[in-house]
């Protein structure tokens, strides 16, 4: 081979190269041509610069658009959220959350806090023929528990132990009157000597303490001896007869059986009635009333106060 054909052979195998190198730089151009028209294919420099930095200020306005109603919306899940929780936590009544009114967020978070209230099961525990020695020790038994008590009073009690009264009012438990005597014969002995009774009993605890009481509970309860003719007198003044649905029958309890008969008749009740607990300011009570408290914190009972304008609970006439 001469040298001359040595150099036409090496040009040719260099221009073969070079279309061929040619041809495949055409074709990879032609590619990338089609793909930006077909918007497949960004490169990497221009476009980041000149398309992407608007794309981010657009996205950074419609974050900040979207933002308070991302609030909301959270804010109204978090509700929810709360809602429900609450809800689920109760397990008497089914009561359906009330629907979320976007227009009143006042109502909207107070409506769980007053289903929970409702749902908590009131009950009225009462003490009668006080106040004396031991009535200090019921008030602080109560107290430890975040208990409320009404007080049915005689008057001579009052009169006896003011400053144990007072202490019942100041500490916000519920006063009525339970008469002067005490005595079935003397109290029931005509209408007007029951009223007599009651009207002393309200003016001596006006007097000590400065609350009017309307509520009554006669001696032993109004039946059999407070007829139609005693109520409708009563009904003149005002008065507002209570008696009970739980009777305790502590005072012929010489242990803890008390108890364990509220508690026994609690679980009885129609759940539909609230119940008013009668029990008496004394010795045997006191020494067991924290194991009966401690049922009721347990068992979510809601101890409240009976008031004059609380509707009145007491036996039905006979006749
Ligand atoms: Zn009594």
């Amino acid at each position: 081979m001469t040298s001359k054909v040595r150099f036409v052979l090496t040009i040719g195998l260099l221009a073969i190269l070079y279309f061929a190198y040619k041809g495949s730089h055409e074709s990879k151009v032609q590619d990338v041509d089609s793909a930006i028209e077909a918007n497949t294919f960004v490169d990497p420099v221009k476009d980041e610069v000149e398309l992407e930095e608007p794309k981010e200020k657009t996205e950074e306005l419609q974050e900040e658009q979207e933002d308070p109603q991302e609030q909301q919306e959270d804010a109204q899940q978090t509700e929810q959220n709360s809602i429900e929780e609450q809800t689920g936590q109760e397990d008497q009544k089914e009561i359906e959350p009330e629907p979320v009114a976007e227009e009143e967020p006042i109502t909207k978070e107070e409506a769980p806090k007053i289903e929970t209230e409702d749902q908590r099961k009131i009950i009225y525990l009462t003490f009668d023929d006080g106040p004396n020695a031991v009535t200090e020790k019921i008030l602080d038994i109560l107290k430890e528990y975040d208990a409320k008590g009404t007080f049915f009073m005689l008057e001579p009690a009052m009169r006896n132990h003011p400053e144990t009264l007072k202490r019942i009012v100041k500490e916000n438990h519920g006063v009525g009157l339970h008469g002067v005597t005490h005595d079935v014969k003397a109290f029931y002995r005509t209408e007007h000597a029951a009223l007599d009774e009651m009207q002393t009993c309200q003016q001596t605890l006006k007097e000590l303490t400065g609350v009017e009481s309307y509520l009554v509970r006669t001696p032993y309860g109004s039946m059999p001896y407070f007829k139609q003719t005693f109520r409708a007198l009563f009904d003149q003044y005002n008065f507002k007869l209570w008696d009970w649905n739980v009777d305790s029958r502590d005072w012929a309890s010489t242990g803890d059986e008390y108890v364990k008969r509220v508690i026994s008749l609690l679980e009885e009740l129609d759940s539909s009635c609230t119940p008013v607990v009668l029990m008496h300011d004394r010795e045997g009570t006191v020494a067991h009333l924290p194991a009966l408290m401690q049922y009721l914190k347990e068992n979510h009972y809601q101890t409240k106060i009976i008031e004059n304008s609380t509707e009145p609970y007491h036996f039905k006439l006979s006749q």
